[in-house]
């Protein structure tokens, strides 16, 4: 029957049958926890059928993971300490020295330079794909090539890896795939059911949602997320904080009700940007102008997600201009919160990048990511009429 739940059902229900007693699952804050005898220490050392060290595992993480793993279809979960605990510990779980990676272009900047400039160093090499060219990951394939890493709806462009295509071609080849849902969360696109085999998020966004708990997840077969936990995670210690977890589990009971309301309100943002004299282009999965609009019907189902990007004709400066006369929008780096946000990278997170680097990467000078927030969209958009009347 649990099966058969519709979304936010799950997300409500799944992870309360830990704690039957409770209506709200309990916190639990404890390193560890205390055996009645010898001989049931050893048994819990031998089947782990109980918690032991909150490291290894911990109840309260489990209702968050049980939650994740059933909103994106998958046997299992496991939680981490931040999106980056996630995307490294897939990774690292998953090649040894001497293999080769192919990424997207596209990637979360603190995973571009994880593939990029750390996996070398352990002896694992990495070819960036072009994020909308399936042929292009086919291509870079190599013998040892081990593992191809997908992030799409990608940070901050946007731009989106053909899924399905990408792990059918995976698939031929006998590689895993590994997906960056941290975007489009499970409301909007389920890649396991497109065929690829672990989907990492960054729960720090949308599906904690409330912008005060950093966390993450690997989810896929159980098979894989045992290897998850017994490598990385026990012993490079990337796991998630109870506490965050609780909050976590507690954001996801209404992840479904928020992505309908960010999926609308970024939609209806787009569609106003896209009219305004001061902007140049809007980007955003389910508005038309999107390069790949047609794609994100068909691979993003529930919607277009929180985040719409576009570009000031006004460039750099509007771009800072804008930033300095928001009042609602809170200017921050992050995304996914109740709140909206909203960054320029050129003068922020890509200020130390010179310009022809981030060009390349396009991150253009008057590029704003707008983290669509779920307040009245008519009120984001008042805020954003004014500051744009204000910088120009
Ligand atoms: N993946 C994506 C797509 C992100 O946007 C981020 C952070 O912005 C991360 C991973 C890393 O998440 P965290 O900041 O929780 O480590």
């Amino acid at each position: 029957m649990k099966e058969n739940w519709s979304m936010q059902t799950k997300a409500v229900q799944i992870g309360t049958e830990l704690a039957p007693q409770d209506v709200s699952p309990p916190l639990h804050m404890a390193n560890t926890y205390i055996f009645e005898s010898a001989e049931q220490a050893a048994h819990a050392f031998e089947c782990e059928d109980q918690p032991i060290y909150t490291r290894w595992g911990n109840p309260t993480t489990e209702v968050m993971e049980r939650k994740i793993a059933a909103l994106e279809g998958a046997q299992a979960a496991i939680a981490t300490a931040s999106g980056m605990a996630a995307v490294a510990s897939a990774l690292m779980a998953n090649v040894a020295a001497g293999d080769h990676i192919v990424a997207t272009t596209g990637l979360y900047s603190g995973t571009y330079h994880f593939v990029t400039e750390d996996l070398p160093r352990y002896g694992v090499e990495s070819t960036l794909a072009q994020a909308d060219d399936p042929a292009a990951f086919e291509a870079a394939l190599r013998p040892n090539t081990r593992v191809i890493y997908l992030e799409s709806p990608g940070n901050p462009t946007l731009m989106m890896n053909d899924i399905a295509a990408i792990a059918a071609i995976a698939k031929a080849h006998g590689i895993l795939t590994i997906i960056d849902n941290t975007f489009a969360t499970p409301v909007n696109q389920r890649p396991i059911e497109l065929g690829v085999d672990v989907v990492v998020h960054a729960a720090t966004k949308f599906l904690g949602g409330h912008g005060d708990a950093l966390g993450g997840a690997v989810v896929g077969s159980a098979a894989m997320i045992e290897r998850v936990k017994r490598g990385p995670i026990r012993r490079l210690g990337g796991c998630i904080s109870p506490f965050n977890a609780w909050l976590i589990a507690r954001g996801i009971s209404t992840l479904p009700l928020r992505m309908v309301r960010h999926n609308g309100n970024a939609l209806r943002i787009a569609e106003w940007l896209a009219g305004h004299p001061q902007v140049a282009w809007v980007r955003y999965p389910w508005y038309p102008t999107h390069p790949q609009y047609k794609l994100a019907r068909q691979q993003m189902p529930g919607g277009g997600g929180g985040v719409v990007v576009f570009e000031l004709k006004g460039g750099f400066d509007a771009g800072v201009c804008l930033m300095d006369h928001v009042e609602l929008a809170a200017r921050t780096v992050s995304l996914g919160d109740v709140r909206t946000l909203l960054t320029h990278p050129a003068s922020t997170t890509h200020h130390s990048v010179c310009r022809e680097a981030r060009l390349a990467a396009g991150i253009t000078d008057g590029l704003i990511r707008f983290a669509v927030g779920i307040e009245d969209a008519e009120d984001i958009i008042d805020d954003l009429h004014r500051a744009l009347a204000a910088s120009a």
